[in-house]
């Protein structure tokens, strides 16, 4: 378990709760509340967070920061957190996002209170809600339908340090704004032709408090509500209702929406004067969004990337999406200790891909069973292994799969064998010794790990010089684990998998996706930056533990890295294929 720093979003909650901020809160009953809690009404007086996804792509590594800390709050102050779709957007969505996000969230190790699938919130619900409320602002005088053009619009919002100014249609009466929204409502308006508009001050050094849109006509079929509706909210609009709606209490977003909390509690305040919402009101806090070396986190340009094949897909190991770590072998807690070690902070800053990786180390280390393959093969044939242990004898061995197991756990026990010819890795013979070399070259002794150990006596070459065979000869009674098998000494011991028992299996070998560790700042194109040589695939020859891999799990290759059984296309025991997740130490400072 990862301690639990204190943060400024930890500190404002505790006092929240020691102020009794929520305390006297009456449960109104968010719009269907008791479909989303199976196990009862939870508690008014604890905190309610969100996360809000829109429904429009995979969700990647900063969006696992956000579920840390709104599902991570939620959870250690005893409160609930929702998970709402952020719907309003018809032409983007699709279910097949929605379900993603949906397991995404469920696999990083969060629940909706233990009620089903479909009880996750969704924006869309609260279009008949979000419907009266303008109604209501128009009615009060403080929304007006605008028919400038979208560039009229833009040109007198006026910029910073120079006013704006007032549409020709700002002081038309609530009634002309009541009948002319209602006919945007009815569709008797082209798509485009005009917007319902906040009334707040075209005067305002905060752009956002210009008279924001509120509503647009827009004809698209919605993945919820069909074609119930051809007037949208604008997130703006929408986003504080749905955080009233649901009683939430903490709305923790990132940083570019600071600007706009000033529209979200104006919005809050006129609906409450309403009588619409109940109080307290939710607030918004801001914190800085994750940005990692060498990645990209933006939905739209991790789509360019599926979309144009330079991955090979959303769930390809090289991608930050949730569902390429999981593919790539990164564990929930490896996450959920990373969202907890780069902290909640308000500045933006960049963390060090590096990061990410150790807690994936540290994730595994203990758990992660260990198991040798042969990368870069060559073969190596023990001449006086007939002679000394008999023609075609293949001798069993035993190996621990966890090294230090855990406290009361008794490792598992690998099998496997050694006979006249085993797989060694090409770069562990040398045929003249380079200055402090220890592995083999002729003359030398090795320890082959958890079997026997040999002496280098050459090797043979084809024409081309290359090196078919490195030649040995196997020490007699030296076998890992017997009496005596430490007597004779050695400098140095290597992996190896026997040729009898070893199984072909395809790796592949992942590099960082971009070359520029910041490869989309500053308006650059981040596909000039992409890694020619992120990906290598090669046959590997692995034990038959390691053949025998469940889909997904993970391995120590010792010596190599560590490795998950690709969760699509491994078959256990007849066409193993693992995916390199995380290499032993830090290669990224190199
Ligand atoms: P993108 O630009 O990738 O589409 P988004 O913020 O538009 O991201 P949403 O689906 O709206 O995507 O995000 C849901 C939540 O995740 C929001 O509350 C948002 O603040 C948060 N989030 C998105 N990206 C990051 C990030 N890099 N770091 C932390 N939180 C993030
Ligand atoms: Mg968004
Ligand atoms: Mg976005």
């Amino acid at each position: 378990e990862t301690p639990k720093i204190s943060n400024f979003l930890r500190q404002i909650i505790e006092s929240d709760l020691e102020k009794g901020t929520y305390a006297q809160r009456k449960w109104a009953g968010s719009p269907g509340d008791a479909a989303h809690h199976a196990a009862g009404q939870p508690d008014p007086a604890k905190i309610r967070t969100r996360f809000p996804p829109e429904p429009n792509g995979y969700l990647h590594v900063g969006h696992a920061k956000s579920i840390c800390i709104n599902f991570g709050l939620a959870r250690d102050y005893g409160g609930v957190c929702h998970l709402r779709f952020d719907d309003t957007n018809p032409e983007k969505e699709d279910t097949e996002y929605v379900n993603s996000i949906i397991d995404a969230v469920k696999w990083l190790g969060f629940d909706w209170n233990g009620a089903p699938d479909a009880a996750a919130y969704q924006a869309s619900d609260y279009f008949d809600f979000m419907y009266r409320a303008a109604e209501y602002l128009i009615e009060a005088g403080y929304a007006y339908v605008d028919e400038q053009t979208v560039e009229q619009m833009r040109v007198n919002r006026g910029d910073f340090g120079k006013p704006g100014v007032d549409s020709p249609f700002r002081s038309r009466t609530p009634a002309e704004n009541l009948a002319r929204f209602r006919e945007m409502r009815d569709g008797k308006h082209e798509d485009g032709s005009m917007v319902l508009r906040a009334k707040i001050d075209m005067a305002s050094p905060n752009i956002n408090m210009r008279d924001p849109a509120i509503y647009r006509i827009r004809r698209a079929t919605h993945h919820n509500t069909g074609d119930t509706w051809c007037i949208y909210p604008m997130y703006t609009y929408a986003h504080p209702i749905e955080d009233a709606l649901e009683q939430i209490t903490h709305s923790l977003c990132t940083l570019e929406f600071e600007d706009q909390r000033p529209f979200y509690d104006w919005l809050l305040e006129r609906l409450a004067e309403g009588d619409l919402l109940a109080a307290p009101a939710p607030r918004q806090y801001e914190f800085a969004r994750l940005n990692l070396t060498y990645v990209i986190t933006s939905k739209r340009k991790l789509a360019q990337l599926v979309y144009d094949h330079k991955v090979q897909g959303w769930d390809d190991p090289r991608m930050p999406t949730i569902v390429g770590l999981r593919r790539r072998g990164y564990t929930p807690a490896a996450i959920q200790m990373f969202a907890e070690r780069i902290g909640v902070t308000k500045s933006d800053s960049w963390i060090d891909y590096s990061t990410l990786e150790g807690c994936l180390r540290e994730d595994l280390e203990a758990k992660a069973h260990r198991g040798m393959a042969v990368i870069n093969p060559v073969k190596l044939v023990l001449t006086n292994w007939d002679e000394v242990m008999g023609a075609g004898h293949l001798e069993p061995c035993t190996q621990p799969a966890l090294p230090h197991p855990p406290e009361g756990v008794e490792s598992p026990t690998r099998h496997f064998t050694i006979g006249k010819e085993v797989w060694i890795e090409r770069e562990d013979f040398e045929e003249v010794q380079p200055k402090g070399y220890k592995r083999l070259f002729p003359g030398n002794k090795v320890r082959l790990k958890g079997g026997y150990v040999i002496e280098c006596t050459g090797c043979t070459k084809d024409a081309n010089g290359t090196i078919t065979e490195v030649l040995a000869t196997v020490v007699p009674d030296t076998k890992s684990g017997t009496p005596g098998s430490d007597l004779v000494k050695v400098k140095a011991a290597i992996t190896w998998v026997g040729v009898a028992n070893g199984v072909n299996a395809e790796v592949r070998m992942y590099d960082r996706l971009f070359l520029d560790a910041q490869p989309d700042a500053g308006g650059k194109d981040f596909i000039e930056s992409l890694n020619p040589n992120s990906l290598k695939v090669v046959t590997a020859i692995v034990e038959p533990s390691l053949a025998n891999a469940l889909p997904d799990q993970k391995f120590q290759f010792e010596r190599h890295g560590y490795f998950v059984a690709d969760r699509v296309d491994h078959v256990q025991g007849s066409k193993p294929v693992f995916n390199l997740a995380v290499g032993l130490k830090d290669s990224w400072g190199k």
